[in-house]
């Protein structure tokens, strides 16, 4: 640290002790950015380059640190100095680069890349507002920008630019680059374009601003609200940015090392991240044949290079644009998507695989796989469902095409970084190998009947609680209990996801406490979701929630028994304080509907035991850890989808019949909760349930409460518990994302 003592003289004139930490965490970023480069980066013939709308990374210093090997020494001179590493860590605002799993998975899949020595690159946006900053004012979601750029950040100008051609203008972009630590290993980069010209000061109530000022707004916001032409629009430019700035750059770097661009795929493999970055394909061959290549090799050579990630069954997420916009934002791309239709149209007339449906609707996804040589789901049951039934069609077409990627966490992050205690504790009995070898973990299993070493998994989980207790406290201001059970949902706020379930749970609880049924010990619900701006039934869940947080703190009858709290803003630096304290995760989603879900993985690997719907990877997990390490409820996919298939459910059957599920979902519109809250929203969410309840949270109801309940009375045989959790960190290596870029790799990358 001899360098960094240096430095910290030469940029402040005085030594570590007397430095505040605004100016430590500056000295330290310097020099992390300066050794993170000093190492070199991946190099090799050919690259994967990983493009994605997202890149939800949380914040850097710590995780860099870790990644350097420097972490340790770096802490103990900073303790030396009277100076706390976590307290410096506050400083770091988190960069807003990303909306939820798919943001966060490609930034554990850059990780993973850099660990293992695979020649990768990462390119995205450089959003200067990022996602929208959560508040919470009279029980309701505010949406606020979040400014992360600080004058001194992790990006560093790579002096590269282009000219992005729009109808009308071009743009011209610059690029930032942040790099990427492997664990022990050298950099790879993230590459975000921006534009110079954005202007954050067009904003102004909350995140509302000119959505056709393109010159200004492109880069400011990710996801801009596209319940209008106008933003719909937006996105499109934003999209088409990222990837010509990205085709581009591919060329030319593909080029330099020798290309002839007949032979790319020997220089480059494209994997399309959800289908934000599609028009990737279209505009490779624009560049293509500008440079002098046929139309028809274009189309081969494109094929050869692009594979294409799903990431959900909701037929609502999947991207469809009215040609019309594509004619107003990039008409030069309409002509190549017409061909590259009717070329398809011509072997495969049948409209369930157009691309440009009768509505002249282009679907994006289906030009990836169609124009991709492979196409992935993210977990077992996922890629099941795309093939035999929301992509059946495109199945019997390319059955070659198609393969699973179940999805991981990097173990770096979501465990090294947030969980030190539970490390060293590891590291303690079976080495460190699991740092890169995530099944490495299953040498724990030999402990499982050790009770002095369970009852320390115990102790560590209460310390972990602890923490996480500070952090509720300064966050929402409720104090919670660290001898309480915590049962945690922190996950975006979607109906498919149920947040409503839990919300209706905690109902019933509330009723029983009145009527005097006290739980053996306290419950502390928690949770963290951000809803889209325009999604109004998720806010009205939100506001439920914060009602109920309201009603249970002020009962004195109800709140030492069970305590309510919803995080404000959740993000990776939330998740990271929360995960390790968690002892019971719920992952509830209906089944059939999350693809994946990657927050049940951390959840595990960290010691909770998952409360969840056969859902997802929540299915692996399960097999994994086998039925006593696991609480499994509700019906199953085949049985959901069934229910689709025939629309035999029937919401207000269940309400009217079921007694207890009537009086749960009344309470909604009962005087405790109106004197609290808004009666617009919560009227609209009860009349959603009773009529709608398109995500069958009635259906569900009962059988949650049950293996809840028991849940919860299991807890109390501490040993067992303790067993269970022992099992589903031992059983957590499969969902290292270390493997899943193997296995990319190995199936659809072929890199050296
Ligand atoms: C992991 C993670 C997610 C994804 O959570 P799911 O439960 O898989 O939906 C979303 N947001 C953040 C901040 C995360 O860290």
């Amino acid at each position: 640290m001899k360098e960094l003592e240096k430095l910290i003289q030469d940029m402040f004139h005085k030594d570590c002790s007397q430095c505040t930490n605004e100016e430590l965490y500056q000295a330290l970023l310097t020099y992390t950015k300066q050794s993170l480069s000093d190492k070199g980066y991946q190099d090799g013939k050919k690259k994967i380059y990983y493009i994605s709308a997202e890149f939800l990374i949380g914040k850097l210093l710590s995780n860099n640190l870790i990644n350097l090997g420097i972490y340790d020494q770096a802490d103990e001179f900073l303790k030396k100095n009277d100076k706390s590493l976590a307290e410096i860590e506050e400083v770091e605002p988190e960069p807003s680069l990303g909306n939820g799993g798919l943001g966060r998975l490609a930034a554990c899949f850059l990780d993973s890349i850099a660990t293992l020595g695979l020649p990768g690159e990462g390119i995205g946006l450089n959003y200067h507002l990022g996602l929208f900053k959560q508040e919470f004012h009279n029980h309701l979601q505010r949406e606020m920008p979040n400014p992360w750029l600080e004058k001194d950040n992790w990006l560093t100008p790579a002096g590269v630019s282009y000219m992005i051609p729009y109808r009308g203008f071009a743009l011209k972009s610059s690029l930032y680059d942040m790099d990427v630590a492997g664990y022990h290993n050298k950099s790879i980069r993230l590459h975000l374009f921006d534009i110079d010209i954005a202007d954050e000061n067009i904003v102004g109530d909350g995140i509302s601003f000119d959505k056709n000022d393109i010159l200004h707004n492109l880069t400011l916001f990710l996801y801009p609200d596209d319940s209008d032409d106008a933003g719909r629009k937006l996105r499109i430019y934003q999209q088409y940015f990222m990837v010509s700035n990205a085709a581009q750059y591919i060329l030319d770097e593909a080029v330099k090392k020798g290309c002839t661009l007949h032979d790319l795929a020997d220089y480059a493999v494209v994997q399309i991240n959800d289908t934000h970055p599609s028009m990737v394909i279209p505009e490779f061959i624009r560049l293509l044949t500008e440079k002098g290549i046929e139309f028809e090799e274009a189309c081969q050579i494109v094929t050869h290079v692009c594979a294409y990630t799903n990431h959900t069954i909701l037929a609502e997420a999947l991207e469809k644009w009215p040609m019309d916009y594509l004619e107003d934002v990039v008409p030069h791309l309409v002509p190549i998507i017409r061909k590259l239709d009717e070329r398809m149209k011509k072997k495969y007339p049948q409209e369930s695989v157009a691309i440009i449906d009768s509505d002249n609707l282009v679907h994006m996804a289906h030009m990836d796989i169609h124009y991709g040589f492979s196409i992935n789901g993210v977990a077992a049951l996922h890629t099941d469902i795309l093939k035999t039934s929301e992509l059946k069609a495109f199945y019997d077409i390319y059955p070659e095409k198609f393969n699973n990627k179940t999805n991981g966490i990097t173990f770096r992050r979501w465990l090294l970084h947030c969980n030190h205690e539970l490390t060293d504790y590891i590291t303690s009995l079976i080495g460190d190998s699991f740092k890169k070898d995530g099944f490495a973990l299953e040498k724990l299993l030999e402990y499982k009947d050790n009770p002095k070493i369970l009852k320390q998994l115990l102790t560590i989980k209460t310390d972990a609680k602890k923490v996480c207790k500070d952090f509720i406290l300064q966050n929402t201001g409720v104090e919670i209990d660290e001898n309480s059970i915590f049962d945690i949902q922190i996950k975006r706020l979607h109906e498919y996801k149920r947040q409503q379930l839990n919300a209706l749970y905690i109902i019933r609880k509330y009723l029983e406490i009145k009527d005097g049924h006290k739980p053996t010990r306290p419950v502390t619900f928690i949770f963290g979701a951000k809803a889209a701006p325009a999604y109004i039934i998720a806010k009205d869940i939100i506001h439920l929630l914060l009602c109920l947080q309201e009603l249970i703190k002020n009962d004195s009858d109800v709140s030492p028994y069970m305590k309510l709290v919803m995080v404000e803003n959740y993000n990776v630096t939330a998740a990271e304080k929360l995960i390790p304290a968690c002892d019971i995760s719920e992952q509830i989603s209906l089944a059939s509907k999350e693809a994946s879900g990657t927050g049940n993985m951390k959840f595990m690997l960290n010691g909770a035991v998952t409360l969840g719907t056969m859902d997802g990877a929540n299915v692996e997990i399960s097999e994994l850890v086998g039925e006593n390490n696991i609480y499994i409820f509700g019906q199953s996919s085949q049985e959901i989808i069934e229910h689709y298939e025939k629309s035999d459910y029937i919401s207000k059957e269940i309400y009217e019949e079921d007694e207890l599920i009537k009086q749960c979902v009344d309470f909604i519109l009962g005087e405790e909760l109106l004197s609290i809250g808004q009666k617009e929203n919560l009227q609209r969410l009860h009349n959603e349930l009773v009529n709608k309840d398109w995500f069958m949270t009635l259906l569900d109801f009962n059988d949650y409460v049950k293996v809840k309940d028991q849940a919860l009375a299991e807890y109390e045989d501490r040993n067992t518990w303790a067993k269970k959790m022992l099992v589903n960190i031992a059983k957590a290596g499969f969902f290292s994302s270390d493997r899943t870029i193997e296995q990319y790799n190995k199936d659809i990358w072929h890199l050296a």
